[in-house]
């Protein structure tokens, strides 16, 4: 049986200037299984050459007991795969995808730690999706640490607000490194990049947080060096790489 199967594209939305979400069903399925976190890779007819052609989305919408998944896409200027997306794909287009994958999920125990996520751009995916089918049945703290350039970059900003006015136990932090909002958000928005975040909010190295990182490797690397030498263990920063 082939390990590729057919995504038809149902809707597609703009979500900030450079940022579209994709929404995919799999017709030969009535449900998507999936763990919030992980990603599908989807064949683009991009390329002669099987391995060019593939490229990994992180599923931003919670599993809901039907059978399609929202991608989050940032366009980058001169990738191919993106630019097929935004250039080329319409509503009624057919993909190919594999099966979701990936193990950056959060463990399906409660937890008994708290969760702090860091990420850039569309990092926000996993996070978005992760929120969404844990935070009605979590007790422990998550905090949020998104970074972005400007006001208009900030993807989910009201659902995001919506989540913090409604769990007490949720911490949404923007940070913004070109331009900041002219209204007064209702969450915290910094100017600069996330790193001064959690260098400010967990300088001092607990045993019961885990810090989950995503997006591209500029910031996730960075972020992963510098929560190690404040004193937290490789077991407590968990990476998803995007390039
Ligand atoms: C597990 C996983 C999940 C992912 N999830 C998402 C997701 O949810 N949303 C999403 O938009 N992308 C995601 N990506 C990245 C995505 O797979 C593609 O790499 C991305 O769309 C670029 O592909 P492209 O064909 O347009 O560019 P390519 O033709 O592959 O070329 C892009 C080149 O630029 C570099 N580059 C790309 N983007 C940036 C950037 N923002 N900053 C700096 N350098 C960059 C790349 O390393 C590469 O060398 C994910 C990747 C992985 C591995």
């Amino acid at each position: 049986m082939s390990k590729w199967k057919e995504a038809i594209v149902t809707r597609i939305e703009q979500r900030s200037p450079t940022v579209r979400s994709f929404w995919l069903e799999l017709p030969d399925r009535e449900r998507l299984e999936f763990r919030p976190g992980q990603f599908l890779t989807l064949d683009l007819p991009i390329s002669d050459r099987r391995r060019d052609r593939w490229r990994s989305y992180s599923i931003a919408s919670a599993p809901n007991g039907g059978n399609q998944a929202e991608l989050c896409v940032v366009h980058l200027p001169g990738g191919k795969g993106s630019t097929y997306l935004f250039e080329e794909a319409t509503v009624g287009t057919q993909l190919l995808t594999k099966e979701p994958g990936g193990v950056f999920t959060l463990p399906e125990r409660p937890l008994d730690y708290d969760v702090v996520m860091v990420c850039t751009g569309t990092g926000i995916a996993p996070f978005r999706s992760m929120l969404q089918e844990r935070l009605d049945r979590e007790t422990r703290r998550f905090h949020l640490i998104f970074g972005c350039r400007r006001p208009e970059d900030l993807l989910y900003r009201d659902e995001l607000e919506e989540l913090a006015r409604r769990h007490p136990h949720f911490t949404y932090t923007a940070t913004l490194s070109r331009e900041m909002p002219q209204d007064k958000p209702p969450f915290e928005v910094l100017s600069g990049y996330v790193h001064q975040v959690y260098e400010r909010d967990y300088a001092t190295p607990r045993e019961d947080v885990r810090f989950y990182l995503c997006g591209w490797s500029q910031m996730v690397d960075e972020a992963r060096d510098r929560l190690l030498k404040l004193g937290y263990s490789e077991q407590q920063v968990i990476l998803e790489l995007y390039g």
